[in-house]
């Protein structure tokens, strides 16, 4: 990924917004899905996200993969784990079941060739938000430590409901400096709009300062990804819930600014928005909007 912009420089007609595309019959479909929304950068889940079961990708499907990036020209592809994950919860049995399966989607992502890999940092259901930090770096390291390979984990700053870690920048940045050293290179984060919004950082009132916090705490260098969802809640509702672009309380102006912003060009940008009744007409709609605010 670290030579995205020299790639997107050189392929035509492309750009850097994509989506979270379906895995349906096999993760192999994926990069197609992508292509049916004129993207080459792409989200998927390589397992059903709400089930602990862990599925091994196959060779065969590896390989599927792979030629379907390479013949359709996919420049980014990285997966979201599963939401059962917990790197920060209390509960020992639970907690290791979380860094087993985090374990496994690293895996998967390997035997892909995956860019990233997001990960939402989970909930100190204790109400201990520092033990809760500690716990995640814990499982990040080991999980890192045992597979090899160039996916970067993105670590997702998140809404702030209840007892939720990682919903300001400074626990993201808490995380990453309690992170193994050997491995802390391979670690950064994904800053999804809506979830900004609702934890407090001001997109549409005060877009400069959210930004210059963000290079303050964490730089960015450690900016892996961005989602692009519009907010069904108000400002700091601390609420989760997305909506398509500039039909919520985000409204426009804040995504117009993004998509114009010269230190977030490189950044690969993945819907996570409604899909409506079809996939395509509803991420072509909204990756159109974004697309036209765009100066030439
Ligand atoms: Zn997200
Ligand atoms: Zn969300």
């Amino acid at each position: 990924m670290a030579n995205f912009a020299q790639l997107l420089a050189m392929s035509e007609n492309t750009d850097e917004l994509g989506a979270h595309v379906s895995s349906a019959g096999g993760v192999q479909h994926a990069p197609r899905r992508a292509r049916d929304i004129d993207s080459v950068v792409l989200q998927l889940f390589t397992k059903q996200p709400s089930r602990w079961a862990e599925p091994k990708i196959d060779a065969e499907t590896s390989s599927a993969f792979r030629e379907a990036c390479d013949d359709l020209g996919i420049l980014v592809a990285g997966a979201h784990d599963s939401y059962l994950i917990n790197l920060s919860s209390p509960d020992r049995k639970l907690w290791r079941m979380s860094q087993r399966s985090f374990q496994a989607e690293l895996v998967r992502c390997a035997a892909l060739g995956l860019d990233f890999l997001v990960t939402h940092p989970g909930n100190a259901t204790d109400g201990d938000l520092d033990a809760g930090l500690e716990r995640n770096a814990l499982g990040v390291t080991e999980s890192l430590r045992a597979v090899e390979g160039q996916t970067r984990v993105l670590l997702e700053l998140t809404a702030g409901t209840g007892t939720t870690v990682g919903a300001t920048f400074e626990n993201l940045r808490t995380i990453i400096d309690r992170i193994d050293e050997e491995v802390r290179d391979r670690v950064g984060v994904c800053i999804d709009t809506c979830h900004a919004f609702s934890a407090g950082y001001h997109l549409v009132d005060d877009y400069e300062g959210v930004w210059e916090a963000f290079d303050r705490t964490l730089g960015f260098d450690r900016l892996g990804l961005l989602h692009l969802n519009d907010s069904k809640h108000p400002f700091d509702s601390r609420k989760d819930r997305h909506e398509g672009i500039g039909m919520g309380t985000l409204g426009l102006e804040p995504f117009r600014r993004i998509v114009n912003d010269d230190r977030l060009r490189s950044v690969p940008k993945v819907l996570e928005t409604p899909k409506g009744d079809d996939d395509v007409v509803e991420d072509l709609r909204n990756l159109g909007i974004l697309r036209r605010m765009r100066d030439r």
